[in-house]
C-alpha cells in the first residue's frame, strides 16, 4: 500500500523554540542551526520528489514559526498537490497576520499542543507560565480565520488524571481531531514518565469509548494498539495502517531521513540521497514495512497489519526497531507462530 510513496511526511523545520517542554522530542534549543535545510533545498529535495503522492506535509519543529520562510514552503507544497499542515509552538511569533498568510498559501490545518485542561497542568508540562492562555488566544485566531484546528496531547504520568477534562476541552475548542501521543523516551522525554502497558491499554480503551460520543476524530501516535482495540470492538479496519517507516517519513532539520521523529535511526540525508529511493529501498524502511518479519509476538499477531506495535517504543526499549512492542499486553495465539524459532528474540517480553 505504501511501498512507493509515504502518506505522511513530517519536516522538522528547525530545532529552535522558545518553550522548554519537559518531553520535547527534539530537545529544542533557543537558536536556529545553520545546518537547517533552506526553503530551496526542501523544495528540491523533498517537495518536488513527493509531487505525485498528495501526501500530508507537516511542518514541525522546534517551532516552525522561528523561520521567516515557512509561508513560502507551504505555498510550494500546496502548488505541488501536497496537503500542508503546521504545528507551531504557542508563542508571540504566532500572529494573526502570519496565520492569515499561511492560510492564503494553502495551509489545510494547524495543530496546537494542549497537555492539560488548565493552565496549571499545561504550563507545568510546557515549562513556561502563560502558555495555556496564549494557546487559547491563538486558537481563537485560527477560528476567526477558519483554519481547521487539531489538538495534540502527549499522555504521560503528568496528565493521565486530567484526560477526561482534556477531552471536554477539545470539544469546547471545536477541534476536528484529537491527536493523542504516547510518550517515547527520546529527546527530553524520560521513560519514568511513561504510562505502564496496562495503564496505556486502559487509556486506549477509554479513548475508543469516548470516540462514540465526541464530535471530533481521535487518532493515536506511538500507540497503534488503538487500532487493534477498535478492531476487537468490531470496527472493520482496512489493512493500510500508517506506522513508522510504513507510509510515514520524517525529515530532520539537517536533512536526515528517519522512519519517524521518535525513531532516531537515520537512513540517509536528502542532501545526498534521493528521499524516494531511501523510503522505498533502504533496508530499515523495508524491514519496517513487513510486520510478519518482526521479532516475537508482533511478528505473528493477527493484528499486525492494522497495528504492528510502536516501532519507536520497541527501539527505545530494546534497541531493535523490529522487536515486539514491549508495552502491549495482548497475547496472540502462539500457534500462529510459524517462524523460524531462531528468529524469536529473547528480548521480547511483556512488561506487566
Ligand atoms: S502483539 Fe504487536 S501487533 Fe499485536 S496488538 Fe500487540 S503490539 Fe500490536
Amino acid at each position: 500500500m505504501f511501498e512507493t510513496y509515504p502518506a505522511v511526511v513530517i519536516w522538522e523545520t528547525t530545532r529552535a523554540c522558545q518553550l522548554a517542554c519537559r518531553h520535547c522530542r527534539a530537545s529544542a534549543i533557543r537558536h536556529r542551526n545553520p545546518a537547517e535545510l533552506t526553503a530551496e533545498e526542501v523544495t528540491e529535495y523533498v517537495l518536488d520528489p513527493l509531487k505525485p503522492s498528495s501526501a500530508v506535509f507537516v511542518l514541525t519543529g522546534g517551532d516552525p514559526m522561528e523561520r521567516e520562510d515557512i509561508a513560502e514552503v507551504v505555498a510550494k507544497a500546496h502548488e505541488r498537490g501536497l496537503r500542508p499542515s503546521i504545528t507551531p509552538s504557542a508563542t508571540a511569533l504566532v500572529t494573526y497576520q502570519r496565520l492569515a498568510e499561511l492560510k492564503s498559501a494553502g495551509l489545510v490545518s494547524c495543530a496546537f499542543s494542549l497537555d492539560g485542561s488548565s493552565a496549571q497542568v499545561h504550563d507545568r508540562f510546557r515549562g513556561i507560565r502563560g502558555t495555556f492562555d496564549l494557546t487559547m488566544k491563538k486558537i481563537h485566531d485560527l477560528h476567526q480565520l477558519r483554519i481547521p484546528l487539531q489538538i495534540n496531547t502527549t499522555v504521560s504520568l503528568y496528565n493521565r488524571d486530567d484526560l477526561l477534562l482534556l477531552s471536554r476541552k477539545v470539544e469546547e475548542l471545536e477541534a476536528f481531531r484529537w491527536s493523542v501521543f504516547f510518550l517515547i523516551p527520546v529527546g527530553r522525554a524520560k521513560s519514568r514518565d511513561m504510562l505502564g502497558p496496562r495503564e496505556q491499554e486502559e487509556v486506549l480503551e477509554w479513548l475508543w469509548q469516548i470516540q462514540q460520543q465526541v464530535p471530533y476524530e481521535i487518532k493515536t501516535t506511538e500507540a497503534p494498539q488503538y487500532r487493534r482495540i477498535q478492531n476487537q470492538q468490531g470496527l472493520p479496519l482496512s489493512k493500510s495502517a500508517v506506522w513508522d517507516g510504513n507510509g510515514f517519513v520524517f525529515i530532520a532539520h539537517n536533512g536526515d531521513i528517519y522512519p519517524s521523529g521518535f525513531l532516531p535511526l537515520a537512513a540517509g540525508n536528502v542532501r545526498t540521497d534521493s528521499l524516494i529511493d531511501v523510503y522505498r529501498n533502504n533496508p530499515l524502511f523495508q524491514g519496517l514495512r513487513h510486520p510478519d518479519s518482526f521479532y516475537g509476538k508482533c511478528g505473528y499477531c493477527e493484528f499486525n497489519t492494522v497495528c504492528a506495535g510502536s516501532r519507536a517504543r520497541a527501539y527505545a526499549i530494546t534497541g531493535n526497531p523490529l522487536e515486539s512492542d514491549p508495552f502491549c499486553p495482548y497475547i496472540p495465539d502462539p500457534r500462529r507462530d510459524t517462524s523460524d524459532k531462531n528468529k524469536i528474540s529473547t528480548k521480547t517480553k511483556v512488561i506487566p
